[in-house]
């Protein structure tokens, strides 16, 4: 069985893009590129202008990543120097007390159980199950810091509001910052709609009876292929959309797509739901093996189904366009005009 699931994967594979950088960079740079084009004119365009200054939205749209180079073990001090040239530009002495002044206000305030990631990486993400139509507050998964509520919080600093616990965004600036990043993030399927696994590799619902933390896939963190795994095939951007190459074609893409209607408030969980429909699909025709336990918890092997590089591409892009559109509408309903 395993051999089989091997050989499926490598047919799956051997046309897949070249893999090199991350959403991380290219992607969340897009996404923040095309939000931009959309506010030229704008009233929420010129806001933005005055709180970056010299920085654009594309630039700045990395940062919320390059946060996590500061260890908080080794006295907040930045520890991955020259090594993502997206994060070069924030690595002068006083942006890198930028960052670790940040990662210090949103470190352990969510009061993070043992084995959980630092706050400020938590904000990054859900990893609802996907049985569930909605995204909900409450499911496992999710907490009052997941990326939906990161993203509410944002909106609520740059609207001059209070923001709810645990968030410690210091201003405007840092919150506009972290929010192009994060909507980024929600627009990743991966990073909101997650599947739960048994030993068997079978698919289980862990909001039905008691919830056992090995079920959890980690955002396909826990799904191996040779690749490494699924998550950050995911994250991967194909060669046409480095470096920009693709803001134009995206950013019109962007332009025809309408609103989504509702409150501000409400727009994040609805646009999860989205990302819960696309993990959903994607995950349709995969194929999972047994778990076999590691020191990190469990991981299983996959077997993508054909077309599977299809299937993400067109997701990606559709994905990227509405990352962008929906930044947009955001900055717009925050600042009308
Ligand atoms: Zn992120």
């Amino acid at each position: 069985m395993k051999k089989l699931l091997i050989s499926a994967f490598m047919l799956a594979l051997a046309s897949l893009p070249q893999l090199s950088f991350a959403w991380g960079a290219d992607g969340h740079q897009t996404v923040g590129a095309i939000a931009e084009s959309l506010l030229t004119g704008t009233k929420a365009g010129a806001q933005v202008r005055a709180l970056l200054g010299e920085n654009t939205l594309e630039k700045v749209a990395v940062w919320g990543d390059c946060v996590k180079g500061i260890a908080p073990d080794k006295d907040f001090a930045y520890t991955s120097a020259g090594r993502y040239p997206e994060c070069a530009s924030f690595e002068t002495a006083a942006g890198i007390a930028a960052m670790s002044d940040y990662v210090k206000r949103n470190d352990s305030n969510c009061n993070p159980a043992i084995g959980e990631e630092n706050c400020h990486k938590q904000y990054h993400y859900a990893d609802v199950s996907l049985q569930h139509d909605h995204y909900k507050t409450g499911y496992v998964g999710t907490s009052d810091h997941d990326v939906v509520n990161a993203i509410r919080a944002a909106v609520l600093v740059l609207q001059g509001k209070p923001q709810p616990k645990p968030f410690n965004f210091k201003d405007k600036q840092e919150a506009l910052i972290l929010l192009t990043h994060y909507v980024g993030d929600l627009h990743q399927p991966l990073h909101v709609g997650s599947v739960f696994l048994n030993a068997d590799g079978k698919i289980i619902n862990p909001d039905e009876g008691q919830y056992d933390h090995n079920s959890n896939t980690v955002g396909g963190n826990a799904l191996q292929c040779p690749c490494g795994n699924l998550h950050s095939l995911w994250d991967d951007l194909p060669v046409q959309f480095k470096r920009g190459r693709m803001n134009d074609g995206l950013a019109k893409r962007a332009k025809t797509i309408a609103p989504t209607g509702g409150a501000i408030e409400d727009l994040p969980a609805l646009w999860a739901d989205d990302a819960i429909r696309d993990a959903r699909i994607l995950f349709a025709g995969t194929q999972f093996s047994k778990s076999t336990p590691n020191q990190k918890g469990n991981n299983w092997s996959i077997a993508l189904p054909l077309e599977y590089e299809k299937t993400m591409l067109n997701m990606k892009e559709d994905a990227l366009a509405r990352a962008g559109a929906h930044l947009a509408q955001l900055l717009k309903a925050v600042w009308p005009e």
